[in-house]
């Protein structure tokens, strides 16, 4: 099953959700494809969290 999310906030690309599975990040109210959502700096990943300091 494929569903459009919406798409990517950066390069416009459309992001699917693949059988539950989000190709791409979806943070802050933001919708980004993965290609975007890595080359941003300062994303803060959830299992880096309480890591760094
Ligand atoms: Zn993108």
């Amino acid at each position: 099953m494929r569903e459009l999310v919406g798409t990517c906030e950066s390069c416009g690309k459309d992001v699917f959700c693949l059988d539950g599975f989000l190709n791409g990040v979806s943070e802050a109210g933001r919708l980004e494809c993965f290609e975007c959502a890595d080359g941003e700096k300062g994303t803060v990943h959830p299992q880096d969290k309480g890591k760094s300091e």
